[in-house]
């Protein structure tokens, strides 16, 4: 039951500079931890603060234009709205992988901590946001971690997860919006509650829609 927090919901900053366009065709989502002594909170009341502080250490502290991650997850099953859809990274570690691959952060410490705990809501998270970039984003198909693009520790004890496949997004249903159509209209199409496809979107009231928008449309 993941949900989608936009970056106006988590109070993201602008970023400094122009963006540029991925090509993930070449590549697909490379996953990341946050690592050492950061821990996966046990509330999710902390969850937004954490993602401010990592946008902030990343304009302030190493001068780039915005938070590096495409999206960021946490283990409570929300995924919160990085750099985006379509948008090169600055996490990958070089200048091939962040052109040509996504990266997916989760908020989780390292691989020796305790607390390191890799919940049921985490893949969702996971799942989530990786249908997001493959369906609004080009085709990013492959999903490896970050040690496969150089030496490090990154991502912890997610590679598993990685290398077991229980990343793969299961299903992967998409709409794309007709003019005219509303999200009481699509969830009723779909068998799903409306409330649930705005929150797996990020939409929040008034629940505007547009003529060509892709929605994921969550299993329920
Ligand atoms: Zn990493
Ligand atoms: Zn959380």
């Amino acid at each position: 039951m993941a949900v989608f927090v936009s970056r106006a919901q988590w109070g993201a900053r602008q970023p400094t500079g122009r963006s540029t366009q991925i090509t993930p065709e070449r590549g697909g989502v490379t996953i990341h931890h946050v690592g050492g002594s950061r821990i996966a909170r046990a509330s999710h009341s902390d969850c937004a603060a954490q993602v401010r502080g990592i946008q902030r250490q990343h304009m302030e502290g190493n001068g780039w234009a915005d938070i590096a991650y495409s999206h960021l997850t946490c283990v409570h099953g929300y995924v919160f709205e990085g750099r985006g859809e379509g948008v090169r990274t600055a996490a990958n570690g070089t200048n091939t992988a962040n052109q040509n691959w996504y990266a997916v952060c989760g908020l989780v410490g390292g691989s020796s901590s305790a607390y390191d705990t890799v919940t049921a809501d985490l893949v969702d998270a996971f799942h989530l946001a990786i249908a997001r970039l493959r369906s609004q984003g080009g085709a990013a198909r492959a999903i490896n971690g970050h040690r496969n693009q150089l030496a490090t520790e990154c991502p912890g004890n997610l590679y598993r997860y990685v290398q077991d496949g229980s990343l793969e997004p299961p299903g992967g249903r998409t709409h794309t919006v007709r003019e005219g159509e509303t999200l009481y209209a699509i969830g009723r199409r779909y068998g799903v509650p409306w409330q649930r496809i705005a929150e797996v979107n990020g939409i929040t009231s008034p629940y505007t829609i547009f003529a060509g928008q892709v929605l994921i449309i969550p299993d329920s």
